[in-house]
């Protein structure tokens, strides 16, 4: 395909992130900017600070950044910590590592425990290190909720448990930039003191916002913080948004798109959402096992709703496998990420996304797996649409 051709009909965006941005959300955003200190903006900035609350499921201020998810990132690290402060953060994968070549880069000290791409982590490993911790010189856990790199998810409701069973103060700062809005997410209850989250994933929304949902012990810790910071400080976001206004000039279309996703989550129901993920989830997984391919992620309590990384058989490169289903089938595949780089390609099935989108995706996989002889067997995608009829909500046994 050339790349100066049109290609007909919807390119097929199935990188975990960005995601395919439906419709209602571009009609929302294709309206003139407006006045963001006039009085149609604050009902807009109230109702949407409101309805982003909800989709965290917190009662606690959600700080929205024009920003991708790395500077929600460094907001959550440099509000909470001080220079030299030491924080724990478990190698989960690519994002992970990230993260801690952030906090290294910021004058935080951080210790690695865990990885091992394929399995989430450990709450008792945690909460041994932690009892080892007795003068309470750990100040944070850091754990990627949604290892985006593997499609593994860790047990955040767990981890918090093992805080409190090692009755240790550190925070609990987590990333669910490709979880929120699709893999189940409670803030508030699983005791999370930073969320961190990004607006082009589970949210259905372009790249361009970033999210810190906040505790008030988050928020006490700020009090105490000397790292240095201005434009990502929470004081001056949080006493504005009090109000329904910004610091600064806010990315005012995005917020409307913003608007429009949380109406379309809250209206499709946050369990409904994180159903469908799920079931998307197991039909890929179905069609991978059927094609004799295996899943990156090792542990079946750990599999993603938003995305599946599989390893390609050896001999055989991820990458060109991918340039494959783009020039033949115009669909984008996720690419692996150093450690796996060329070893895993990754399905992204998150977002604005339903059973035929899917069956598209896993048709698209199988033509592709045939034309560059990787060693397959056929009718992956027949299992998955057997799968997909009999959990349909008309199905008599679903
Ligand atoms: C995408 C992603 C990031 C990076 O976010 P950007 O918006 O690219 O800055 C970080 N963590 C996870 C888990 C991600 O999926």
């Amino acid at each position: 395909m050339r790349l100066n051709s049109h290609p007909a009909g919807r390119h097929f965006l199935q990188i975990p992130g960005p995601t395919n941005v439906p419709d209602r959300v571009l009609r929302a955003m294709d309206y003139p900017t407006i006045d963001h200190r006039g009085p149609e903006f604050n009902a807009l900035a109230k109702k949407v600070l409101r309805s982003v609350r909800q989709v965290f499921q917190t009662k606690q201020p959600v700080i929205v950044y024009p920003a991708s998810g790395t500077g929600a990132w460094e907001a959550a690290l440099v509000n909470t910590l001080s220079p030299g402060d030491l924080v724990l953060m478990w190698e989960t994968g690519h994002f992970a590592s990230l993260w801690k070549k952030m906090a290294d880069k910021l004058g935080i000290k951080s210790e690695f425990m865990g990885g091992d791409w394929r399995k989430p982590a450990d709450p008792a490993a945690i909460e041994k290190r932690l009892k080892e911790d007795t003068g309470h010189t750990i100040k944070a856990v850091c754990i990627v909720h949604n290892e985006t790199s593997t499609g593994v998810v860790s047990d955040i409701s767990a981890v918090r448990r093992a805080i409190d069973a090692a009755k240790h103060p550190a925070l609990l700062l987590v990333d669910t930039i490709s979880s929120l809005g699709s893999i189940d997410y409670r803030h508030d209850a699983w005791g999370v003191d930073v969320t961190v989250a990004g607006s082009q994933k589970g949210l259905m929304l372009p790249p361009g916002l970033s999210f810190n949902a906040l505790s008030e012990k988050a928020i006490e810790a700020s009090k105490a913080s000397k790292m240095v910071k201005a434009f990502w400080n929470w004081d001056e976001m949080l006493a504005a948004n009090a109000n329904g206004w910004f610091p600064y000039t806010p990315a005012t279309n995005l917020l409307y798109g913003l608007n429009e996703a949380c109406d379309m989550l809250l209206e499709e129901g946050l369990d409904a959402v994180f159903a469908r993920h799920a079931r998307h989830a197991e039909a890929t997984r179905t069609a991978v096992n059927a094609w004799g391919l295996e899943i990156l992620c090792s542990d079946p309590k750990a599999y993603s709703g938003s995305l599946t990384a599989i390893v390609m058989p050896e001999g055989h490169d991820a990458d060109a496998f991918r340039k494959v289903v783009l020039e033949n089938f115009n669909m984008s595949l996720g690419q692996g990420l150093t450690k796996v780089a060329g070893k895993v390609f990754r399905i992204g099935h998150l977002g604005d996304f339903n059973d035929l989108m899917l069956m598209g995706t896993l048709s698209g996989v199988e033509m592709a797996l045939g034309l560059a002889k990787v060693p397959h067997k056929a009718g992956g995608a027949q299992a998955a649409l057997t799968y997909l009829r009999d959990t349909a909500p008309g199905a008599r046994n679903a």
